[in-house]
């Protein structure tokens, strides 16, 4: 423990931003760094408790407390006050494949379950964590880990998002031969083509994928598996197949009006403005501009607010974003006690920009959209909602009632629709022959074997919608499985 009474002496820092006004002019990455001196002091803040709730990785009542990945948080803690940032790397790269991920776009529920926060804001432990990555990256620290020998095992892996790449890069390092297959023409998965540029900037998603080429991961892109090559062909030329396909399938709106010209799933708006970010600076056109217009998006969650920063951006004349649950309170509520991730208010990015830009919080909470109309061409015109109310039911049971005479109609030319995810493609699923239950690809976190002998899943497709350090955790289980059940199999020639 670097400094016993550092908890006392220091408060926690958050770096300097850009402010929400400038950085809507760009799509750069809004976040920013303390300096070396300020996280020296915040890895002194640290108590180095006797049980590390930072480093436990548990799921509680559906939240996330501690770290999934285990990251040893209070060693680096200590390391980094002591200004010894490679020791420092040694200990983050021992547990987190990807830490410019997660030190970036992290919601850290690490940091939700530090002792610290019981009565103090918690250890900037993100903030640690993603100066030590970038520190190494800057300084030449992280260099392509080629195996010294192969094992002749051929492994194929379908999908490029984080969990993709964790069961690559420890498949790989174990020395298997290790091909992904991704349909989109870059690699990254959600990191790439989910969340925008402004919270993860996509060269350091190359730059992972690239390091990942030199340590011999072959990737295959632009190669729909299913379409483009069939199960079959891949489950006769591999010792294993590894599923990691997400969970995109997107929930639709089922209402009269929602094929309206303007109505989009939230995906297509964030993947297409991303795309044509990277492709020609927005010169090519393929994105849907909602500069100088009205913009509603449904869905209260991440996907919604990331939909809201693009609209700013892209200098929209208004936006709003509706919720169906209440604000969350300021302090947690009696049923969400540490050590579990605290659902209290934030003004997340998103929200902050909005209310610089337009003098109001875009979100509108318990809102139920009753009508979409359209005009004489079928352009989105405007949305009617009413304001609901939850009551507790005689059952114990939460029901939402509509309170009469809050009717209101808001005039909007584009709705893009952030309600949720169904689960993986089917089509993929049926093709290898695996059980899909509950909207998930059945396997347990005990073997992460589907129903198919040699054909194993991971991360969202598994275990539905979650995080990245999720995503991570799962690629990196998955990997150690897979790894037991191709030593015992003869090798595929
Ligand atoms: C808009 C948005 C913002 C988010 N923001 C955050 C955040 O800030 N922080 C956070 O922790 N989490 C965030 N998440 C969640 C996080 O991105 C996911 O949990 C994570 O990416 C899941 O990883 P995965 O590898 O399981 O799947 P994915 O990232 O979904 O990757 C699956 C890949 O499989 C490919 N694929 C599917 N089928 C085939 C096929 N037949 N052939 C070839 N390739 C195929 C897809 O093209 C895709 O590239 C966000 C999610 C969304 C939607
Ligand atoms: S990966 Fe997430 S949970 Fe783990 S230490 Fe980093 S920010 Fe915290």
């Amino acid at each position: 423990m670097g400094k016993p009474t550092g908890f006392m002496e220091y408060k926690r820092e958050k770096g300097k931003e850009q402010s929400p006004i400038n950085r809507i002019k760009n799509w750069n990455e809004y976040s920013s760094k303390l300096t070396d001196e300020a996280l020296r002091k915040q890895g002194a803040r640290c108590m180095d408790c006797g049980t590390p709730f930072c480093h436990m990785g548990i799921e509680i009542r559906n939240t996330t407390a501690g770290c999934p990945i285990n990251n040893l948080i209070p060693e680096w803690n200590d390391l980094v006050y002591k200004g010894k940032w490679q020791e420092a790397l040694e200990r983050l790269q021992m547990t987190n494949n990807f830490p410019e991920f997660t030190g970036r776009v992290c919601p850290a529920p690490c940091e939700g379950s530090c002792t610290l926060a019981i009565s103090d804001p918690a250890v900037s432990i993100k903030s640690i964590e993603r100066t030590i990555i970038d520190k190494a990256f800057e300084n030449g620290w992280v260099t392509p880990r080629i195996p010294n020998s192969r094992t002749g095992k051929k492994i194929a892996i379908i999908g490029s998002g984080p969990a993709g790449l964790a069961s690559a890069d420890d498949l790989n390092q174990a020395g298997h031969s290790v091909t992904v297959y991704e349909r989109a023409d870059r690699a990254g998965g959600l990191l790439m083509y989910g969340i925008p540029n402004m919270k993860l900037e996509k060269d350091i998603v190359e730059r992972r994928v690239h390091l990942l080429q030199q340590e011999g991961i072959d990737f295959i892109l632009n190669t729909e598996v299913g379409k483009d090559i069939t199960a079959e062909e891949l489950k006769s030329s591999y010792d294993a197949v590894i599923l990691c396909i997400g969970a995109q399938k997107q929930r639709e709106l089922h209402m009269d009006g929602s094929k309206s010209n303007g109505v989009h799933l939230a995906m297509d708006y964030l993947s297409s403005t991303t795309k044509s970010l990277l492709d020609s600076n927005f010169a090519d056109g393929q994105f849907i501009n909602t500069k100088g217009k009205d913009v509603i998006v449904i869905g209260g969650g991440d996907t919604g607010a990331d939909c809201v920063a693009t609209a700013i951006r892209q200098k929209c004349r208004s936006v709003v974003q509706f919720g169906k649950h209440p604000q969350l309170p300021n302090t947690r509520a009696e049923d969400n006690l540490w050590p579990t991730d605290p659902a209290v208010f934030k003004l997340e990015y998103a929200y902050e920009e909005a209310s610089e830009q337009f003098g109001k919080d875009p979100r509108e909470y318990l809102i139920q959209t009753t009508k979409i109309i359209s005009d004489l061409e079928g352009n989105l015109k405007e949305l009617h909602t009413v304001q609901m109310e939850k009551i507790l039911g005689e059952d114990g049971f939460h029901y939402f009632k509509e309170i009469i005479g809050t009717e209101k109609v808001w005039s909007a030319q584009y709705l893009f629709v952030a309600i949720g995810f169904e689960g993986p493609e089917q089509t993929l699923a049926d093709q290898f022959g695996v059980k899909i239950v509950n909207k998930k690809i059945a396997a347990s976190t005990k073997d992460y074997a589907t129903n198919v002998d040699g054909v194993f899943t991971a991360g969202d497709a598994r275990k539905g919608q979650s995080l990245i350090v999720w995503a991570i955790k799962e690629g990196q289980d998955v990997a150690k499985k897979v790894d037991e059940y191709v030593m015992k199999q003869p090798v595929v020639l």
